[in-house]
């Protein structure tokens, strides 16, 4: 049996990101279901290029973008202009391969899924190692997190594909800076669909929603006339919190544990954000000669008390302003059509409607008052 001072499972950004902050102070075993590191890619990999540079990390980058144009299939749209926080792709597989170059003195483990996690000990098929901390960095998943914290996020499921189009319609991206979010009932009841331009006639085309996500995604890629090559994707967390993110000696941390942007369900920087949290309540914690479990306190008071409430606070945003969006979008787009909206941060997109909403205070108040009155 091995022994490990702390063992994190999943080498998704998050448990990652925890391993190379970590190995500075411990000894660390990550343990990964899959053979290769970051596939399937299942994700798009949009990310504020500033939240990068607050993370300390310069991991590879596919493309950048300085638009997100909000349209129906009709073409009624609004755009937002990202100026000041341009917005980056980055190459999924490459954000893990880059942050397993800098594990320092911890071990990565591929191929080793986590079975069982209980009384100070961790098990694969092949092995059993004890530890004094377990981080599940697991994903949206949630098998393992459910047995220490059980919490019922909000899902919706994501599919996409890279493929080629040569379409010229209003849906297509005017420019290589510019990411098309197309938001029309006809095509999708809750969520949204994305079309991300690579060069070349090159696009990450993608959509999400609570359900036939397959037969949507065919719709929408005959409507920009899309080569239909094998899609991949998931589950993505969309809103909810645990009450908690630890428990006894084991934390959660990422998508496990519902760090992720409620609006879009984007959660790369959050996780990596989460796993930076925990990390420095440990390393301070250690410095100050406390337990491993005094530190996981201060990682669940800090997290109570700072980031649950915000988290839950911009679920309910979410959830009325998709809620709107259900309902009327069109006559919003309709209203609003040519409207162009300076934006500073891409990892904040609550803010960014509001803004857009704030331009036409009345005509916005008018059509979703009544909404508004009968959410609960
Ligand atoms: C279609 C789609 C598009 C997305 N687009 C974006 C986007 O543009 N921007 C953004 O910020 N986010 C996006 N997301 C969300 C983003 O992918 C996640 O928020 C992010 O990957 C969370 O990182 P994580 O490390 O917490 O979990 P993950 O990346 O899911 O990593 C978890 C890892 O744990 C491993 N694992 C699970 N169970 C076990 C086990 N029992 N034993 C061992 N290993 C295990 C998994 O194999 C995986 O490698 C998207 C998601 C989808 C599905």
């Amino acid at each position: 049996m091995g022994k490990s001072d702390a063992v994190i499972i999943g080498a998704g950004p998050s448990g990652l990101y925890l391993a190379r902050e970590l190995s500075k102070v411990m000894n660390i075993t990550i343990f990964e279901e899959d053979k290769m590191l970051g596939v399937p890619p299942h994700c798009t990999g949009l990310v504020n290029i500033n939240s990068l540079e607050t993370l300390g990390i310069s991991p590879p980058i596919v493309s950048t973008y300085r638009y997100i144009r909000i349209t129906d299939l009709g073409g009624n749209s609004i755009t937002f202009d990202f100026r000041r926080g341009a917005i980056a792709m980055l190459d999924r597989p490459g954000l893990e391969h880059y942050l397993a170059d800098e594990l320092g003195s911890a071990t990565l483990l591929l191929g080793e899924r986590v079975i069982e996690l209980g009384n100070g000990v961790i098990r694969t098929k092949s092995r059993e190692e004890t530890f004094n901390l377990a981080v599940i960095a697991e994903g949206a998943g949630l098998t393992l997190t459910r047995n220490v914290i059980p919490w019922n996020p909000n899902y919706v499921y994501g599919v996409q594909t890279d493929t080629k189009s040569f379409a010229e319609n209003k849906l297509m991206p005017r420019s290589d800076d510019e990411i098309v979010v197309i938001f029309d009932r006809k095509l999708l009841e809750h969520y949204f669909a994305w079309i991300v331009p690579k060069g070349s006639h090159e696009f990450r085309i993608g959509l999400a929603d609570e359900a036939n996500v397959w037969a949507k995604f065919t719709e929408l890629l005959k409507v920009i006339n899309a080569e239909h090559l094998k899609p991949f994707g998931g589950k993505i967390v969309i809103g909810g919190s645990p009450d908690h993110v630890a428990a006894g000696n084991v934390a959660v941390i990422g998508d496990a544990g519902g760090f992720v942007k409620p609006m879009t369900g984007g959660g790369i920087i959050m996780g990596m954000l989460s796993a930076r949290l925990l990390a420095d309540s440990m390393i301070n914690a250690l410095r100050e000669r406390l337990s491993i479990s005094d530190s996981l306190v201060i990682y669940d008071t800090v997290f109570r008390r700072y980031v649950r409430e915000r988290i839950k606070a911009l679920s309910s945003a979410s959830y009325i302003l998709h809620m709107m969006m259900n309902k009327s979008l069109g006559e919003v787009l309709q209203s609003m059509s040519g409207t162009r909206i300076d934006v500073e941060d891409y990892d904040n997109h609550i803010d960014a409607i509001l803004k857009a909403a704030l331009r036409r205070p009345w005509s916005f108040i008018r059509r979703f008052s009544p909404l508004l009155m009968n959410y609960r």
